[in-house]
């Protein structure tokens, strides 16, 4: 039975009297928040990490001051206290606040710019970052619960509470409304999740993981949330397709060589994934990981509104074009895309349904053996893409090149928007492009696309590579452009 705490701590932090300037810094570094762009200097190497908790740029700090003990309350607080605890913050004899840690670090710079100096010097260097402040509604007598964990009253130092006791306190906080009854989410609650919210999430997800690539879970966790897209295009494909072998998220971590730790929040990368409104986190599945020494897999899934997003695949290309930034390089992603149920995303042709996916045979470890074949090259020959290929006498669009054979000028006619799935696109000329081998190569693989100006772009830096030449006959489909910037991971 796991209970409604799992493995978080309770930290009880006294927030300090008015005469030492505790209701003060309360309401200055918690309350109002600091700038971070004001301590940017200060924070250093801990500025990225912050930047990514707190998109509005406003962080929540408290701190402590170093303590020469090795094992009382202050010294045990400071040393084990972890990313996801609870904070309770006490004052004048009550419980008035909660909140969440998301960060912890050690930076007497950063503490002597948000709250000075104490007269013996000593500054509150020991810091958290928090989560969204919660004030109780009325102050809780601290009486009952600090008697139960055999404390007295007043509470004289930020004091750990570890996972048991916790656990057992737990009916009593609820009791006292200090703790929601329902059994504690480690998710931030969700606000309104709308696309420039989702991808804001993604995109941090994706930088979070290249930056810390030496984590597991940085390989974790891009597969993960790929896979959960996956599962939502395969909901909602046609009936007759077959489920997919291995398809589970467990075999397809194992495959990719992504360890399973007990414990996602011992990674660097929990803040990014604790913070999310893109998913949930199940805090049983830890207690479940490390009770039973089995594989905690399947911690991290999207929320409802996250999976409502994701049910335009639209929105689905543009999150794999995301996210596949943050692939190892050693994942062949064409064959990682099509056994997660994201076949054909990352191609502007896609896939027909006679090309299905590449399936792995068993024990079959070496590189993907490409079935895939570009769709263009089989109605290359259609008279709308002889039409379009005449039109600009067998002249690359966005290079201007004409290559010369001995059977006569060779050029290739594109689909913007790929026929096969997931693109769905038509075979008419307002959604063909006449491109050389290379270009064409480039536009099917995402590499470059046509920004709303006609601008030829790479997708990596957005950099102009030039303009696309038009003709006059050659009407060329906005929309069309627009579906294949998506899956570049493009907005606009
Ligand atoms: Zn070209």
């Amino acid at each position: 039975m796991v209970n409604a705490t799992g493995t978080l701590q309770l930290v009880l932090q006294p927030r300090g009297s008015r005469k030492d300037k505790g209701e003060e810094n309360f309401k200055h570094s918690i309350v109002r928040g600091i700038r971070l762009r004001d301590i940017a200097a200060e924070l250093g190497p801990d500025l990225a990490a912050l930047t990514a908790l707190y998109p509005d740029g406003v962080g929540r700090f408290w701190g402590s001051t170093p303590t020469s003990q090795v094992n009382n309350y202050k010294a045990r607080a400071l040393r084990d206290r972890r990313v996801g605890d609870e904070v309770l913050f006490y004052a004048e004899k009550a419980f008035i606040a909660r909140a969440r840690i998301l960060h912890l670090m050690h930076n007497p710079a950063a503490a002597k710019w948000i709250w000075g100096a104490a007269e013996d010097g000593q500054t509150w260097e020991h810091m958290v970052a928090l989560g969204d402040i919660e004030r109780l509604k009325r102050p809780i007598p601290a009486a009952p619960i600090l008697h139960q964990l055999g404390l007295g009253v007043p509470l004289r130092s930020i004091t750990l509470v570890g996972p048991a006791e916790y656990g057992a306190l737990a009916p009593m906080l609820a009791e006292a409304g200090i703790l929601p009854r329902r059994p504690a989410s480690i998710t931030t609650p969700p606000r309104t999740l709308n696309g420039k919210r989702l991808f804001k999430a993604l995109e941090r997800l994706a930088d979070a993981c290249r930056r810390d690539d030496e984590d597991p879970a940085a390989r974790r966790l891009p597969l993960t949330v790929l896979w959960h897209i996956g599962q939502i295009a395969i909901a909602q494909g046609r009936p007759a397709e077959p489920p997919h072998p291995g398809s589970r998220l467990e075999s397809i971590l194992q495959q990719y060589g992504a360890e399973p730790s007990s414990d996602l929040r011992t990674s660097g990368l929990w803040e990014v994934v604790s913070r999310g409104e893109l998913w949930e986190v199940d805090p049983s599945a830890f207690h479940a990981g490390r009770a039973s020494g089995t594989r905690a897999v399947g911690e991290v899934s999207l929320t409802p509104a996250a999976t409502a997003l994701f049910g335009d695949s639209e929105t689905r290309g543009r999150a794999v074009a995301v996210l596949s930034t943050a692939l190892p390089d050693d994942i062949d992603r064409a064959k990682f895309l099509a056994e997660v149920g994201l076949a054909g995303y990352d191609s502007a042709a896609g896939v027909l349904d006679d090309e299905e996916t590449v399936r792995p045979e068993p024990g079959d470890q070496g590189p993907a053996r490409r079935r895939k074949v570009s769709i263009d090259r089989i109605i290359r020959s259609s008279a709308v893409a002889e039409k379009v290929k005449r039109l600009h006498r067998h002249r690359c669009q966005v290079c201007d090149i004409r290559l010369v054979t001995r059977r006569g000028f060779y050029s290739e006619a594109a689909h913007i928007r790929g026929l096969g799935r997931p693109h769905e696109g038509l075979d008419q000329i307002d959604n063909m492009l006449c491109l050389c081998p290379n270009h064409h190569v480039q536009f099917d693989g995402f590499a470059i696309f046509v920004d709303n100006d006609l601008v030829v772009r790479w997708t990596a830096d957005g950099k102009k590579i030039g303009k696309l030449r038009l003709h006059a006959e050659h009407p060329i489909g906005r929309e069309n452009l627009r579906h294949h910037r998506r899956f570049c991971g493009r907005a606009d």
